[in-house]
């Protein structure tokens, strides 16, 4: 007897499997991130084949086998048509979602990462979304995804000597978490990157803000390329 579940997901990606099945990665309400095997969905006839488009959100059921989940039914919920209107959303989209995967691995329903996936989603489908905010908006989500995961940097102490930070002289450590004084710089191998006050207050506003604030903030290129440089290495050490 094989149980059956029944859960809201978000479509992350998919990959064909032999002439007509297809493994969906989705991340789900009550499973967290789970891998279902859906059969014969590459047929023409395939009634799943209309709501489990990549980035759709859907409602599945699967079947619980030995080892394995196999997708019987799925109703979409949210298609975020204005996502896939844009090339440069979707290209965010890819990027954010080949991140998530990356980072979110046990199969644990998660309140505060599924949160995170409904937010990204709703935001960059918004209309208002406005294309030179894409950058700022990839490294919020990237700063808020790392958080919910549990790798909240230290943006105000040093993770040395506990001191506050205080500007001008700044230093960045991905792995020992965060910012470093500069008394402390030496003892922090290979030598921290200096960071500018700026990039730091960013990401500070990251943490504590929501999208609709985040998105009035005015970060120069140059800043935006400090916090590129910072997140890549960060996720690099986590
Ligand atoms: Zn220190």
């Amino acid at each position: 007897m094989f149980l059956k579940y029944r859960t809201k997901a978000f479509i992350l990606r998919h990959e064909n499997r032999g002439e007509s099945d297809q493994v969906f990665w989705v991340y789900s309400r009550d499973f967290g991130k789970i891998a279902v095997m859906a059969k014969g969905i590459r047929k023409l006839n395939s009634k799943l084949r209309g709501s489990t488009q990549v980035f759709y959100l859907s409602e599945i059921e699967f079947v619980q086998g030995r080892g394995r989940k196999t997708l019987v039914d799925a109703v979409r919920v949210e298609k975020f048509a204005g996502l896939r209107e844009s090339f440069l959303k979707l290209r965010l989209a890819h990027r954010f979602v080949r991140i998530f995967c990356h980072l979110v691995k046990s199969p644990i329903a998660e309140e505060a990462l599924w949160q995170r996936l409904s937010r990204f989603f709703s935001e960059i489908d918004d209309a208002s979304f406005l294309p030179n905010k894409a950058q700022l908006f990839y490294y919020f989500s990237f700063w808020r995804l790392l958080t919910a995961l549990g790798y909240r940097p230290e943006l105000y102490r040093c993770v040395f000597c506990r001191r506050k930070i205080a500007a001008p002289e700044t230093f960045w450590q991905s792995r020992d978490g965060g910012l470093i004084c500069r008394n402390c710089s030496g003892r922090s191998a290979p030598r921290p990157r200096s960071v500018s006050a700026p990039a730091i207050k960013i990401i500070r506003f990251f943490l504590t803000h929501e999208w609709p604030m985040v998105r009035r903030l005015k970060a120069e290129p140059l800043v935006l390329r400090e916090i590129k440089v910072i997140s890549q290495n960060y996720f690099y050490h986590h």
